[in-house]
């Protein structure tokens, strides 16, 4: 079949901007449910299996590869889309009943984080966890349906699919977890004694709903008040050189909606011209980190060069956007950005804090590359392989419940594995390049400005190249997690 890549790869965006924006509008508290069957439909023709299979074929540039990867996604997403969106209006209407009221699915996580006493904490979470089990029938199927659909396009199966679309290299990258997660046990055993006993909770008795509450940390709250979140964002860039009031792609949504996600995020429906970075401000290290991390990708977006490709604008590598996404969430924890920036008296406990939990944020996220591998490798009993690998990693009671509600699509862990990575490497080149307090030079501000008007154009394995290394390196971040 003869394809027009141009005209698929018009099609293509004007679909992207369809999507975002009714995911905009749901997440932003605009619109009651999410409905993405009726814009798949519109858009048919670009998944479909001759254009998909017409588009593997062609694989000659970066181009052809990432609308490639673009089209085969969207076709298997399109074969269970009507999955997607009951799955998802099934969690959005569903309610777990609590002190005599019947709250949102997604307003049990909050609760929990803010439970301070362990047995209301673990029955609160038994209760959500029973809801989230009458998903799992058809979260199974979802996945079923498109292992088939990799299949039927040839490919050896999902993992194989992801991997080679995405150039993933998970079997460097899952080497690389497993001696990580092997080299950072000590640390992690020890410090996670330690903190659970500041919640009074023992270590045979700890489950995930008290790492919530844990890594709530309500004490940190006055370092991180509501009311200077925006302006330490705006302080920030403008010490980068960057002034956020006159970026004209930028909106800032900070409207109060009852529907709105408590979780920032930002919707880049048009690259560079429609960039929302969408906050619902309540303070505290995880709300900035959350809008830190969401301000990372819109200045990515909202300086991705105009005249680019689409290819190059929104496709390509995701854990380069989320490389930017980390660099800004991780100055949360940057003892000068907290003594300049923020004006942080006192920080050096939630400095240890900081990174404790990133460390374990990480050896989450290498447990999730080891079982999405089983999970999608077809293991007998996924949810015990889910409970076994992720508490071997994390010390803590994990809910069987939850093993197919924690996976992304398409291996996005191992994107954002591949981006903390990039991150410490992108990091540690702008402070030997501009000083540890790089944050407030412009010429860095001009440096990462130069690197986001490429949009996704190279890898990040391209990117760390760039700045002189020999590709993706676990060593730095191994060694900070190390040592703090
Ligand atoms: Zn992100």
């Amino acid at each position: 079949m003869a394809i027009n890549v141009h005209q698929f790869e018009e099609q293509a965006e004007a679909f992207r901007e369809e999507m975002l924006r009714e995911y905009y509008q749901t997440l932003a508290g605009l619109k009651e449910q999410l409905e993405i069957a009726p814009i798949y439909e519109r858009y048919a023709d670009l998944f479909a299996e001759d254009t998909v299979r017409a588009l593997l074929g062609r694989r000659q540039d970066k181009q052809e590869r990432y609308l490639a990867e673009l089209a085969t996604m969207g076709h298997l997403e399109q074969r269970v889309k009507d999955l997607t969106e009951a799955i998802t209006n099934f969690i959005l209407k569903a309610t777990v009943e609590w002190d005599g009221e019947e709250i949102p699915y997604q307003a049990v996580q909050p609760r929990i984080s803010n439970e301070p006493v362990m047995e209301r904490r673990h029955e609160l979470y038994a209760r959500q966890r029973a809801v989230t089990a009458k998903s799992n029938d058809q979260r199974a199927e979802r996945f079923q349906d498109m292992y088939g659909a990799a299949q039927d396009l040839g490919f050896t199966d999902y993992t194989a699919m992801c991997d080679q679309l995405e150039d993933l290299d998970l079997a460097w990258l899952t080497e690389q977890m497993r001696a990580f997660l092997d080299r950072t046990e000590e640390v992690y055993t020890e410090q996670l004694a330690h903190y659970l006993a500041t919640i009074g909770v023992s270590r045979d008795e700890a489950e995930v709903s008290d790492t919530l509450y844990l890594f709530r940390a309500p004490h940190f709250d006055e370092l991180f008040p509501a009311k200077r979140m925006i302006p330490a964002l705006r302080a920030t860039l403008a010490g980068l050189g960057i002034d956020m009031d006159s970026q004209e792609g930028l909106e800032l949504d900070t409207e109060p909606r009852p529907l709105k996600s408590p979780r920032a995020f930002c919707a880049p429906i048009r690259v560079p011209d429609e960039v929302k970075l969408v906050i619902k401000p309540i303070g505290g290290q995880n709300d900035y980190k959350a809008l830190f991390h969401e301000a990372g990708h819109a200045q990515h977006a909202v300086n991705t060069a105009a005249e680019l490709p689409f290819a190059f604008k929104r496709l390509g590598d995701n854990s380069v956007t989320e490389g930017y996404a980390f660099l800004f969430d991780n100055l949360i924890r940057n003892r000068h950005w907290l003594q300049e920036v923020l004006g942080a008296p006192e920080y050096e406990d939630y400095v240890k804090f900081s990174h404790f939990y990133k460390l374990w944020y990480l050896r989450r996220y290498g447990a999730k590359l080891l079982y999405e591998q089983e999970l999608h490798g077809g293991v007998e009993d996924p949810a015990s392989r889910y409970t076994d690998i992720l508490g071997n990693a994390l010390r803590v009671g994990i809910a069987p419940e939850k093993y197919l509600e924690d996976v992304d699509d398409a291996y996005y862990a191992a994107q954002y594995l591949r981006a903390w990575i990039f991150e410490v490497q992108m990091r540690y080149y702008l402070e030997t390049e501009y000083g540890p307090a790089w944050f407030t030079k412009p010429a860095a501000g001009r440096f990462l400005v130069d690197l986001w008007q490429q949009g996704q154009r190279d890898n990040v394995v391209e990117l760390a190249r760039q700045m002189g290394y020999e590709g993706l390196d676990l060593e730095p971040l191994t060694e900070e997690l190390l040592n703090f």
